[in-house]
């Protein structure tokens, strides 16, 4: 049901200020098939990502002999949403794999792996929107964790415009009943754009300021990143010890 207001007294719904993230848990190397991984919690959004690879792509038409192609595929458990989701692919799944598998191509190595595929499998279990920033900041965590050389590790937040506010990184309510939702990826280093999408309508300046927080939040969350890939070689020297 529509609650009346998205935003009472300067909080929102669940009590954040505009500027607040939901609480994001990130940890790296928890799969042991794959040869890298990430389990990541964004508010209520749970996602596993795992990667293989550098690895001969097939079918083999697919090879590009002066580099490396990235496949993301992006999936949403049936059970993760409140009325149960179709499994298998819809055209919302195909073109967040198509922009996330764009996004890490701009920072991968492909050049140094012609011919081979990086693979890397994105399973959001539970959804709370933002599931996309979610996917593409555990994909990467993931792609450290497998060795994948990359230029950057790159990282993404949403913001967007709840009540005629600009805020960041909208909740359930916020998207279904918000005016508009802007997610960005960036490479944190060079604060270059590897993703951008927009939902809904905003002025030049809500834009440019919707814009700003989000690269600002996305710096917040690149530094849960790096703790998550620095606590996972903490774990390998204690047991080495
Ligand atoms: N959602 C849903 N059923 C679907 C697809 C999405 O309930 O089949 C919900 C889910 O919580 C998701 C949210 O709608 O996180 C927003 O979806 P959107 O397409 O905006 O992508 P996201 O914000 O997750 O990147």
């Amino acid at each position: 049901m529509k609650p009346e207001k998205l935003i009472v007294d300067g909080r929102r719904l669940d009590g954040r200020g505009p500027n607040d993230l939901r609480k994001i848990k990130i940890e790296a190397g928890v799969l042991h098939r794959a040869d890298g991984s990430c389990y990541l919690e964004w508010g209520g959004n749970k996602v596993f990502a795992a990667v293989y690879g550098p690895r001969e792509a097939v079918p083999r038409h697919t090879q590009n002999p002066l580099r490396a192609i990235v496949k993301a595929r992006y999936n949403m458990a049936a059970f993760s949403v409140e009325d149960r989701k179709r499994p298998g692919p819809d055209r919302r799944s195909v073109e967040i794999s198509k922009v996330i598998s764009e996004a890490l191509e701009r920072v991968i190595l492909t050049e140094q792996f012609p011919r081979a595929s990086v693979d890397v499998c994105i399973e959001v279990l539970d959804a709370e929107a933002g599931t996309r920033c979610a996917g593409l900041t555990a994909a990467a965590v993931a792609l450290v964790d497998a060795g994948i050389p990359m230029r950057d590790i790159p990282v993404a937040c949403a913001a967007g415009k709840i009540d005629g506010q600009v805020v960041v990184d909208l909740g359930k309510e916020e998207d279904n009943y918000g005016q508009a939702d802007l997610p960005i990826a960036i490479a944190p280093r060079t604060g270059e754009v590897l993703l951008m999408q927009m939902d809904g309508h905003l002025t030049v300046e809500e834009f440019n300021k919707a814009f700003d927080m989000a690269v600002e939040s996305c710096g917040k969350v690149s530094e849960i990143q790096k703790k998550a890939i620095l606590q996972r070689y903490h774990a390998v020297d204690e047991v080495i010890e």
